[in-house]
């Protein structure tokens, strides 16, 4: 089967959060078991640029619609650590793709309906007939819609479409102007409720929406976040149009890619390890104490690793670092956010703890650090207020170190508490809260750290069960092959 994912983000050269990595390791799995994938992105000036081989022009002139004029576009071609990948750069007053940031202008709709319109245009001129087109996030929402209502018309008949929702937060509404922007016509077509139209609001149209209504089949990444953005006010409006469309709409769990998340071959961290070395990762813990200037004793440490964001539970995470210092308990945090004020809020808490040997807080984005940490901290938090899939918590388990984790989206799809699960104890592999407050973090912490102290070879064996988990792109990878074997046939 031939694959074209039609993406903004592909690790690692355009990558912002877990799309990134979904993209490229999906595409990695899909081609191991003989499927071709190309990836099409935009050309952002401030992609990873040394990530790329050989990046060449593949196709001189591409005049993409846009409004009643065309746009004059060079289309380059490049391999991305073995996967093929196909940037578009438009030669606009406009600057879409030379911003110096991926997303955040005003005009992000604008920019991303114009990738999906050239994306086709791109398809359509260099003869490219794939069986799926697999698009991700609102960027991509007008893709199906673009496919059937106008290049089908023109002989692409052959490709199904396969949508992923990785965060439904962020929709992609916008004004009736993209439709004339993107030769969608008449505008009376698409607002309607069962189409474009937004749910909250009668004259804006909805990218994530459009993507949803037109495409053959629908995923997100969790089974659980699957249920509650159908179910619950987590779909922020979108529940009543995935719920009419249940029939082609699924979760399936995101992997990671064990090539890189694994302590047996990184290459980032001192001490290789497995579960038969398992001693070793103490040798890791000793490392990340010398490097963050921790004194060696005989303590937990406990971790939190992520975006600084509200959907990460920020005031569980300040609220557990507070607590396992009063408790005598070491903490390591690594995070950023776009926020400066948040930002700032985290600094003002390092300042706080400037020369505490049982506390250190990086703000900033340090992959190196991030190995270091999963190989050598004893738990990590994650009191997410939502979280579609999460990959930090499978990350975790892969290195020994333990999830607690609030029980919300792909968390519970991963993370069994040690207590209270029904599953029998070799598959408990963390400790999972509710309770988005402080009691219900302090609580499973006093959990976790409780049987580190009392019960060390039983928290060993929660370790082992949790590096025991297949994560891997594996299951997921034939997931995906099913769906779009499914929408070939239909
Ligand atoms: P999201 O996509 O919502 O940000 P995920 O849990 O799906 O969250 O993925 C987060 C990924 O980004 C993990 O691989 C994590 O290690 C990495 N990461 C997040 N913040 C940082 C940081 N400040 N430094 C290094 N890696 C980070």
């Amino acid at each position: 089967m031939f694959i074209i994912m039609i993406s903004p983000e592909c690790a690692p050269v355009a990558k912002v959060g877990g799309l990134a990595d979904v993209v490229f390791g999906l595409s990695r799995e899909l081609e191991i078991r003989g499927n071709p994938v190309e990836i099409i992105l935009p050309k952002y000036d401030c992609m990873r640029y040394d990530q790329i081989y050989d990046l060449h022009v593949d196709y001189h002139d591409l005049w993409v619609p846009h409004y009643d004029h065309w746009v004059h576009c060079t289309v380059f071609a490049g391999m991305v650590h073995g996967r093929s990948c196909f940037f578009i750069e438009p030669h606009s007053d406009r600057g879409f793709f030379s911003r110096g940031v991926f997303y955040g202008h005003n005009d992000d709709d604008e920019r991303f309906a114009f990738f999906s319109r050239a994306a086709l245009e791109f398809m359509y001129k260099a003869n490219k007939h794939p069986d799926i087109i697999h698009c991700h996030d609102w960027q991509t929402g007008l893709v199906p819609v673009l496919l059937y209502d106008i290049y089908k018309n023109v002989g692409m008949t052959h490709p199904r479409v396969c949508y992923t929702l990785h965060n439904v937060k962020h929709q992609g509404v916008t004004g009736e102007f993209i439709l004339r922007e993107s030769g969608l016509k008449p505008a009376s077509e698409y607002f309607r409720l069962d189409r474009m139209q937004d749910d909250g609001n009668p004259f804006a149209i909805n990218l994530m929406k459009s993507g949803i209504v037109y495409s053959n089949f629908v995923t997100t990444v969790s089974q659980q976040y699957a249920w509650d953005i159908k179910t619950s006010d987590q779909g922020c409006g979108l529940g009543h149009t995935l719920y009419t469309h249940s029939d082609k709409f699924g979760g399936i769990l995101n992997g990671i890619d064990y090539d890189v998340w694994n302590p047996v071959i990184d290459r980032h961290i001192p001490y290789n390890y497995s579960i038969e070395t398992i001693n070793d990762k103490y040798k890791n813990k000793e490392a990340l104490r010398h490097r963050l200037l921790l004194r060696q004793e005989y303590k937990p440490i406990i971790a939190a690793v992520g975006r600084l964001d509200h959907q990460k539970g920020v005031p569980l995470i300040k609220h557990a670092l507070h607590y396992a210092i009063n408790n005598g308990w070491q903490f390591v945090l690594l995070g950023n956010s776009n926020e400066k004020s948040l930002n700032d809020e985290f600094l003002a808490i390092k300042a706080q703890y400037n020369d505490h040997p049982d506390c250190h807080l990086e703000i900033g984005y340090d992959e190196e650090l991030a190995h270091l940490i999963y190989a050598g901290a004893d738990m990590i938090i994650i009191p997410s207020l939502f979280e579609p899939c999460g990959l930090t918590q499978m990350i975790a388990m892969k290195y020994g170190t333990v999830p607690i984790v609030r029980g919300t989206g792909g968390l519970t799809n991963t993370v069994f508490d040690v207590n209270t699960s029904d599953l029998p104890f070799e598959q408990r592999n963390g400790y999972v809260f509710y309770d988005y407050n402080h009691h219900g973090i302090e609580a499973a912490l006093h959990h976790a750290v409780g049987l580190w102290y009392s019960f060390p070879e039983t928290f060993r064996q929660v370790m082992i069960n949790g590096m025991r988990y297949d994560y891997s792109w594996n299951n997921p990878g034939q997931n995906y092959l099913n769906i779009y074997e499914y929408i070939r046939e239909k």
